[in-house]
């Protein structure tokens, strides 16, 4: 039976809501700790999970994967990432946006 999803949220009236899966999401609802959640590509291997900062690009992560790291490889916006079984055999993915920056290098102005 699946538990009805409930969020950490409701102690902490100041914490924004979700995004659900169907929503756009914007460059400023990507605050550390906003969760956004998407629908993803399942196939008989992998699961792809669209980065919600650039929906073009996508994760793959395999059909035994929890929980990782996402990173997207244009903007370095980093994410916590769940995914759940889903009730018609695909899953679902559950970003979290990550507290901890990466932060990239470059080279050093002289
Ligand atoms: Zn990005």
């Amino acid at each position: 039976m699946a538990e009805p999803r409930t969020s950490d949220s409701h102690d902490d009236p100041a914490a924004p809501r979700a995004i659900g899966a169907g929503e756009h999401v914007t460059v400023a609802d990507l605050t550390p700790g906003r969760i956004i959640e998407r629908w993803t590509d399942t196939s008989t291997s992998t699961v792809r999970v669209p980065m919600p900062c650039h929906e073009r690009q996508v994760v793959t992560a395999s059909r035994h994967t929890v929980n990782a790291v996402a990173v997207c490889r244009l903007c370095s916006r980093t994410y916590e990432l769940t995914l759940e079984p889903d009730a018609d055999g695909g899953h679902f993915a559950i970003l979290t946006v990550a507290y901890v920056p990466h932060l990239l290098s470059r080279q050093a102005k002289r």
